[in-house]
């Protein structure tokens, strides 16, 4: 009753410790769709269902313990499967997160996400939001109705983070499955089971024990207060294309993507740079034209060392987050030199 009766306050009104007198973090949480606020039509359609139908209100409202550890408030950003994430929503989730956390009340926010593609949001917001305090980013593999959702508990232990003292200065952490895991070297590496999200090379920053967050390490590259990127102005980011090489290929994708006007190229080579001859002087012509070449891997791990002096290295990120980092530092310059220093720093 007491439970059913804290839910109702909570999906209707934002509490804060001002107004209630209360000591617990106010934590905002925004909704944008993904499994997590996922349908199936039974409890057993663990793939066959439709992501981002659930408001985020809703979400809430499932997890009937979370007043128990924060005073929430929701808010929807859009309601999608994250395969349709758009570099215009991440500019519009960035300056409402930048926003929020300006105000002394606030002290977390996590953002509810599709899986596919969290890495790369998470990697954008790690970069341009301008805080220390906590941002958390949480998803499931499973639906809303599936049997043993993971959803629910993911959602609760992303609020306990996010208001907890251990996350802030971590840059944007993504947490599920207990995994609490930095932004720049998380991928998604399985495509159904609960702990897909693993960094490789790096390991994972820490675990949620029970309710406790336990942290053990952090990103020694820049991010969020140490990050010179100011998207605040912008409607759009430059347009950069990710071209995965295979053998036998040539240069007819590069020259499409030219076509159609890209403003930088990001590789993922056959292993620490290789790519086929024809592919490589295609690419040498971009840079005459001024199109910036960032050489990633297609292997998962490593940092990319090319040979080539006129591409850049995009040191240990993958080809999808170095896409990320060349369409902010494309925000500020074009010139390698710059760029380059970038992919060390960030
Ligand atoms: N297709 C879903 C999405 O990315 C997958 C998920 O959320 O796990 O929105």
């Amino acid at each position: 009753m007491v439970i059913v009766l804290l839910t109702c306050v909570l999906i209707s009104l934002p509490i804060s410790a001002d107004s209630t007198g209360s000591t617990l973090p106010n934590i905002y949480i925004l909704g944008t769709g993904g499994t997590i606020a996922g349908t199936g039509s039974s409890e057993t359609d663990l793939t066959d269902y439709t992501a981002g139908v659930l408001d985020i209100d809703s979400l809430i409202a499932s997890v009937p313990e979370l007043p128990l550890y924060a005073n929430l408030t929701g808010e929807q950003i859009c309601d999608i499967d994250s395969s349709q994430m758009t570099p215009e929503i991440w500019l519009n989730l960035s300056r409402r997160i930048n926003e929020l956390v300006q105000d002394p009340a606030i002290d977390g926010v996590v953002v509810t996400h599709g899986t596919d593609t969290m890495e790369e949001t998470a990697y954008f917001l790690n970069l341009v939001v301008k805080s220390e305090k906590p941002v958390v980013m949480t998803g499931s593999m499973r639906p809303s109705t599936a049997l043993s959702a993971d959803g629910p508990l993911n959602l609760l232990d992303a609020v306990i983070l996010a208001g907890s003292p251990e996350a802030l200065g971590k840059g944007v952490l993504i947490l599920l499955n207990s995994q609490i895991n930095g932004a720049r070297e998380t991928t998604k590496t399985n495509t159904e089971m609960v702990g897909t999200f693993r960094s490789p090379d790096f390991g994972l920053f820490g675990y949620m024990d029970g309710t406790t967050p336990r942290l053990y390490r952090q990103s020694l590259k820049n991010h969020t207060t140490a990050s010179e990127f100011d998207v605040s102005g912008l409607s759009h980011l430059p347009r950069v294309d990710i071209v995965y090489l295979y053998p036998g290929m040539d240069q007819t994708a590069i020259d499409a993507f030219i076509a159609h006007k890209t403003e930088g190229f990001v590789i993922a080579s056959l292993g620490n740079g290789g790519m086929p001859d024809s592919v490589h002087s295609a690419l040498l012509k971009a840079v005459d034209k001024g199109i910036p070449v960032v050489v990633s891997s297609r292997t998962g791990t490593g940092v990319c060392t090319t040979e080539e002096s006129r591409f850049i290295s995009a040191d240990s990120l993958n080809p999808q987050k170095a896409r990320v980092l060349l369409m902010l530092a494309l925000t500020q310059t074009q010139d390698p030199e710059e760029i380059a220093r970038m992919f060390r720093i960030y």
